[in-house]
């Protein structure tokens, strides 16, 4: 996984592992030794890529329903 993560207009970071690819899940007492009681998960959401794709409407569908108002 690359380190730099480039936001192009239609990607974002994603929430769920803050583009990190992974997060880390308590398996036990993370108040005790966090690294101990947890293990690394792959982000289910973004598939581990670190960011999501935004589904936006384009600029043309914007025009499109402006006319329509
Ligand atoms: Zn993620």
């Amino acid at each position: 996984m690359a380190k730099l993560i480039k936001i192009a207009h239609n990607k974002c970071i994603c929430p769920t592992c803050d583009g990190n690819g992974y997060l880390r899940i308590a398996t036990g007492d993370t108040s005790k030794d966090f690294r101990e009681n947890s293990k690394v998960h792959q982000c289910w959401d973004c598939e581990s890529s670190g960011e999501l794709t935004i589904e936006e409407p384009s600029l043309e569908d914007l025009k499109i329903s402006s006319r329509l108002q």
